[in-house]
């Protein structure tokens, strides 16, 4: 049976470099899903929309490839939860359209565990969990092809943002967009803010290459 992989796609060094590796390295169907998460408290999501359309243009050269976007829009500026989670609430719908067996893709990296509630949820095994109960909330039998292990290649590789720089086009680089907190600088270009840790993780693995 075909095996297709869903990347969930957020247009930031990660799960850019996650869809370049598959569509490079492998000869599995992909289909790259982003989802344009709408938060007042971090309006980063035109600069997200507009790296995934630019990064799924480029990648498309290398070999085609399925590419669909939804919308996560909160209203409010308290707490809304975590990202990862909304990623597998999506990932959940669009899984039962995937060809063949679907296998999720998720671009956690090893530093996405120096946070102490990743790592509480990874020993509670919280994501694997969540995937376990979304996938049997899908009408029977539309679920029945999903795989229930959750791929995480970067962990796999032990790969970090240095290596992903190394191994991605630079072209491919430039058009990822990490920053949480976007800045306009005169002409309404936004820019990185430089201060938050994605913008900085990155710049410390630039001056690293
Ligand atoms: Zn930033």
């Amino acid at each position: 049976m075909q095996k297709t992989i869903l990347v969930m796609f957020s247009g930031g060094l990660d799960s850019c470099y996650m869809l370049y590796y598959y569509l490079t390295q492998t000869d599995y169907a992909i289909h790259a899903h982003h989802i344009s998460l709408r938060y007042p408290s971090e309006p980063r999501w035109s600069e997200e929309d507009r790296a995934c359309r630019q990064i799924v243009e480029y990648c498309r050269q290398i070999r085609s490839f399925d590419y669909s976007e939804s919308r996560f829009d909160i209203g409010f500026k308290r707490y809304a939860g975590r990202d990862s989670d909304t990623q597998l609430l999506m990932a959940a719908q669009v899984a039962p359209n995937l060809r063949g067996r679907g296998h999720l893709a998720i671009g956690w990296e090893k530093s996405d565990f120096e946070l102490e509630v990743n790592r509480q949820r990874a020993k509670n095994k919280v994501t694997e969990n969540l995937w376990n109960a979304l996938c049997d909330s899908i009408d029977y039998p539309l679920g029945e092809h999903i795989s229930r292990t959750i791929l995480f290649p970067l962990i796999e590789m032990d790969i970090d943002k240095g290596k992903m720089i190394a191994a991605l086009p630079n072209e491919l680089v430039e058009m990822t967009w990490s920053c949480r907190r976007p800045r306009k600088d005169e002409s309404g270009i936004s820019q990185p803010c430089g201060k938050c840790k994605p913008c900085q993780t990155i710049r410390f693995a630039k001056m690293s290459q």
